[in-house]
């Protein structure tokens, strides 16, 4: 860290500003926002600054720098387009350790001005160290974007309570349920309506009525791997959980996203490894959310698609437990987009069947008849250790063997590989390019179109993340 973000009391300290033009105009702006005291030091002034002297807010010193002047000041900001007075200025304030700020010159900056998000008294400082300044830029405005103005007021009303909060609740957890509480109430419905004395009623009101602490379920698509695809209620929930209880095919980056302190139980669910019965898992679920936990239990993709999201609410719904379910991007439809698969096509495919290749028992075989028919597409979930089985049921059933198709692993993460071919040719690429899990197939005439289109140039196993099909051109 070459910088120490801190924050700094600034109210009536005095501040040297060398310079009287708009370069130093901008910085004054913003100090005298903090309410620092102001002298200003230059030869002649911009008309705000006069202004400023007026209104009492500067008091302005015609004439030129000397280090004396220095004396007694907390920070100074050299602001001149003289690179030598910016040198004298760095070089005397240097010698007496003191902080200073040269405008445009971060080699001669003991301190920066960061990018601020002001949501007073939630602040946000961004900076780059001047390596970056458009990337620093564009995340301000991306932060600006996801923080709601009422932010602000929110933060001082829980200022405002914080003393008979914490006289009311005993110990740090349980003052945090009471907040996540509030954070959830009708407070923020209240100020983001601009009713800031309604929100402070209903804050009262919810210090005196004690809930008995209710446990809960939310069951959530996490996606198929890039966690830019969570969605954003998703990412509410895993920062809000007590405990996430996730399996396998939720990717370690989504997991990075999970609040710090919850409690993670992983259940497994590993074609051929190591995991908790489906019944364990619920039996879980239940007992977690009777010990008055928020659970999140997070799954692959999309908990309705082979998520056995179903099953577990079975479980939940004769305990009375209250949940939500999340839905997420399934394989399907991020395997496709990040392998450049349109997985219909007016000329190619009119529909697309999503099927599984693990069935349960013999007897829920799938009809492969009506898998088997032309232009459509098939998209076969968790159907790699049944390769063989799968290319052999198709071509009896009679989908033609040149057939396009597209064997997906990992797709929307870092290490996806797409590995194309045909149906005569399933269970030789499963095995000669050592597929691994999770992978999808993909087999349909849509599959041809990967080529031709030339998603990523010609390179259709591309291992892309973080970045969908964006030029169609
Ligand atoms: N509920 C999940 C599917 C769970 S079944 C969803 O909606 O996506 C598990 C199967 O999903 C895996 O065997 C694999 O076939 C597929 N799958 C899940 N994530 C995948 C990924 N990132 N890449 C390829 N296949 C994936």
């Amino acid at each position: 860290m070459q910088y120490l973000p801190l924050f700094v009391k600034l109210t009536d300290k005095p501040v040297l500003i060398v310079g009287g033009g708009s370069v130093a105009l901008r910085k004054a702006g913003t100090l005298l926002s903090a309410g620092a005291k102001l002298s200003v030091i230059s030869p002649e002034f911009a008309p705000e600054f006069l202004a400023w002297q007026a209104e009492g807010k500067a008091e302005l010193l015609q004439g030129y720098f000397e280090p004396h002047l220095l004396d007694g000041k907390l920070l100074v900001i050299a602001a001149t387009d003289n690179d030598d007075v910016n040198a004298a200025v760095y070089e005397a304030a240097t010698t007496r350790n003191m902080l200073v700020n040269t405008v445009d010159d971060q080699p001669k900056c003991g301190f920066i001005f960061p990018s601020i998000i002001d949501r007073s008294p939630i602040i946000i400082a961004i900076s780059s160290f001047g390596t970056a300044p458009v990337l620093a830029r564009r995340l301000r405005e991306k932060l600006e974007t996801l923080l709601p103005q009422h932010l602000g007021p929110l933060a001082e009303l829980v200022g405002r309570f914080r003393d008979k909060v914490k006289a009311k609740f005993q110990g740090f957890a349980a003052r945090r349920q009471f907040w996540e509480r509030v954070f959830d109430s009708e407070v923020v419905r209240e100020l983001e309506a601009n009713r800031p004395a309604a929100a402070e009623q209903r804050l009262a009101d919810l210090l005196e009525t004690q809930p008995a602490r209710e446990g809960e379920v939310w069951i959530v698509g996490a996606g198929p791997g890039d966690p830019e695809l969570l969605t954003l209620k998703a990412l509410q929930l895993m920062q809000q959980a007590d405990v996430v209880v996730y399996d396998y095919l939720v990717s370690p980056h989504i997991m990075e996203l999970v609040r710090r302190d919850a409690e993670r139980i992983c259940v497994g669910k590993k074609a051929g490894a190591h995991s908790m019965p489906q019944q364990d898992t619920n039996a879980l679920l239940v007992q977690l959310a009777k010990e008055g936990k928020k659970v999140c239990r997070l799954k692959g993709g999309d908990p309705f698609i082979f998520g056995r999201g179903g099953e577990e609410i079975e479980a939940l719904l004769p305990e009375n437990i209250s949940f939500q379910v999340v839905p997420g991007i399934t394989a399907a439809a991020g395997c496709a987009a990040y392998a450049g698969i349109p997985l219909t096509h007016r000329d190619h495919a009119q529909s697309v069947q999503f099927v599984t290749g693990h069935c349960r028992k013999s007897g829920d075989e799938p009809d492969w008849y009506s898998m088997s028919r032309p232009n459509q597409t098939l998209v076969i979930y968790m159907g790699i250790m049944k390769a063989a089985d799968i290319q052999q049921q198709l071509l009896a059933a009679g989908r033609a063997a040149d057939t396009p198709l597209a064997i997906i692993e990992n797709g929307t993460r870092r290490e996806q590989r797409v590995v194309t071919g045909t149906l005569a040719e399933l269970a030789l690429l499963v095995a000669q390019q050592q597929v691994v899990s999770p992978a999808l197939l993909v087999i349909g005439e849509v599959v041809s179109l990967q080529s031709q289109l030339h998603w990523f140039g010609q390179r259709p196993t591309a291992a892309v993340f973080s970045q969908p099909i964006t030029n169609l051109a």
